[in-house]
């Protein structure tokens, strides 16, 4: 392994760098840091891997977002992208679809996402890909919830297509990466479920993990590790959770192009900035930015089996 660091989360193939993606990449990769690109959707899953093959130090991960289950307005366009030529006259084996007006708009104005299914004969098409190297994002989201939506009924889809990517997880014999706001109480209820059925042998990791010491905890004692964004640079109480977390315990990603960490706030993210992560982690456990490197990259090279 050539890489010092492993930004274990980032969205490098979505439209935010449609401009310069192979600069920041090789930027990136040039600092020492490889990269696992995650999906989000069909497209953004099958986009990812089109990079991840490009580049060694580039993974990828594919999966289905919560908040692609409805459709929903994002002013935010990277969380949206144009939908492949082919879905413009040929059917496509992808349950769900539904093809809005919205996606023929300009970029930056209002955009509406198209609400999808989990389709497993979709997707393990892509997990065939040796680039492939877990399953997700997915997971609850309580927080980003589309108005005008009964709160239980997006529950219960939530929670079926989590149990859907599991099993399929479980499948393929890949881990899982975890996307969870506001809903670890029945996230980790539903990640027991499948354990307890004799899956998710790989386990996998909650991203972007901003819950308590507790929660960490508990997600540790079921062979989960959580992974700590650019929020540890300036959220005082992340901090304080960090602290209790061991390094065994944790890997480090950016979500580029979301969550720039300090003092690149208000920028848009990219994966070479997770050095600033990894020296907020040092500085809190009383270690050297070289030791939380080795220690983050060897645990994100075992989960992913990166080589
Ligand atoms: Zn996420
Ligand atoms: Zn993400």
């Amino acid at each position: 392994m050539n890489y010092k660091f492993i930004d274990t989360h980032c969205h490098a193939h979505f439209q935010a760098y449609k401009e310069d993606m192979d600069a920041v990449v090789q930027r990136s990769l040039a600092a020492g840091v490889g990269m696992i690109t995650v999906g989000t959707q069909s497209t953004t899953s099958k986009n990812g891997l089109a990079l991840a093959e490009k580049y060694d130090g580039v993974w990828c991960t594919i999966g289905l977002h919560p908040n692609h289950l409805h459709a929903q307005s994002f002013v935010d366009e990277d969380e949206v992208e144009s939908p492949p030529p082919a879905m413009a006259s040929v059917p496509l084996p992808l349950a769900g679809w539904g093809l809005g007006e919205a996606l023929t708009q300009p970029p930056g104005s209002t955009v509406k996402t198209r609400a999808e299914r989990f389709d497993p004969e979709y997707y393990r098409e892509l997990a065939k890909h040796p680039k492939v190297v877990a399953i997700g994002e997915f997971g609850l989201d309580y927080y980003r919830l589309p108005p005008n939506v009964d709160l239980d009924l997006m529950k219960a889809d939530q929670a079926e297509a989590v149990r859907a990517q599991l099993k399929f997880a479980t499948e393929v014999n890949k881990p899982v990466v975890i996307h969870c706001r506001d809903a670890h109480a029945d996230q980790i209820v539903l990640l027991n479920e499948e354990i307890a059925n004799g899956g998710l042998a790989r386990r996998g990791v909650i991203h972007c993990f901003t819950g308590t010491a507790a929660e960490a905890a508990a997600y540790n004692e079921i062979g989960f590790l959580v992974s700590i964004t650019g929020i540890v640079t300036f959220a005082k109480n992340l901090q304080e959770v960090v602290r209790q977390i061991p390094l065994s315990q944790m890997m480090i990603e950016t979500d580029a192009p979301y969550l720039s960490p300090a003092p690149n706030r208000g920028q848009r993210n990219e994966p070479a900035f997770v050095t600033h992560i990894a020296a907020k982690i040092a500085e809190l456990h009383g270690v050297s930015v070289d030791e939380v490197a080795r220690v983050t990259t060897a645990n994100a090279v075992k989960l992913f089996n990166l080589r």
